[in-house]
């Protein structure tokens, strides 16, 4: 289903409207779900999200990882979802740009590792006062590494306020935010979409 949306694009705050396009379909394991992509025509601005049919409660999920084989676990990542990578100390926040994606953990490990990799070619243009980033890059790339070798063991942290994340493993850890947690946490950009109460209007 597509349609036209009268909303001003968040990036280049143009008038045409976005497009809306949904789908629904099955996720192995995720279940009975919804994929929302917004898209702008002016600026070329995408935004997808996940929003499942069961189970939206503000929770986090957690898996360790230890092994090679960890690197195929499924991942669903909505917009609104923090990742943590806990012995690393690094995290994703949801911001302007968020969008949501399937994935496994390798394509995770990935998305972090390109991150780094930007902030790396950015320190080395800044020459000699880029040393300190430099190496503190390397060395998360070179742990990054161990991590998809299986030679270093890290958990994975998926926190999603909407609810709308998941890590799907067995083993995988699931436990609902508090309060505190869930006003800590960003958001992300957020699909607009009519609510009942905007019907009774
Ligand atoms: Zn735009």
């Amino acid at each position: 289903m597509e349609s036209t949306i009268d909303q001003n694009c968040p990036i280049c705050h143009s008038e045409a409207g976005l497009k809306l396009i949904v789908h629904s379909s099955e996720i192995p394991y995720f279940g009975e779900h919804t994929e929302m992509t917004l898209v702008c025509d002016s600026c070329g601005w995408r935004h997808t999200d996940f929003i499942p049919a069961e189970g939206k409660k503000a929770s986090a999920w957690s898996m360790k990882i230890s092994e090679r084989d960890h690197l195929n676990i499924r991942v669903v990542r909505s917009s609104s979802c923090t990742v943590r990578i806990v012995e690393l100390g690094l995290e994703v926040e949801p911001g302007d740009n968020a969008t949501g994606y399937i994935s496994n953990i390798e394509g995770v490990l990935n998305r972090f590792e390109d991150a780094i990799g930007i902030i790396l070619r950015s320190a080395i243009l800044e020459g000699e006062e880029g040393i300190d980033t430099i190496s503190a890059c390397q060395e998360l790339i070179s742990k990054l590494n161990l991590i998809k070798n299986g030679e270093e063991v890290t958990e994975i942290v998926l926190l999603d306020p909407m609810g709308h994340s998941q890590i799907l493993h067995e083993n995988a850890k699931n436990w609902d935010l508090s309060d505190e947690e869930i006003s800590s946490l960003e958001v992300g950009p957020q699909i607009p979409i009519m609510d009942s109460s905007d019907l009774t209007e």
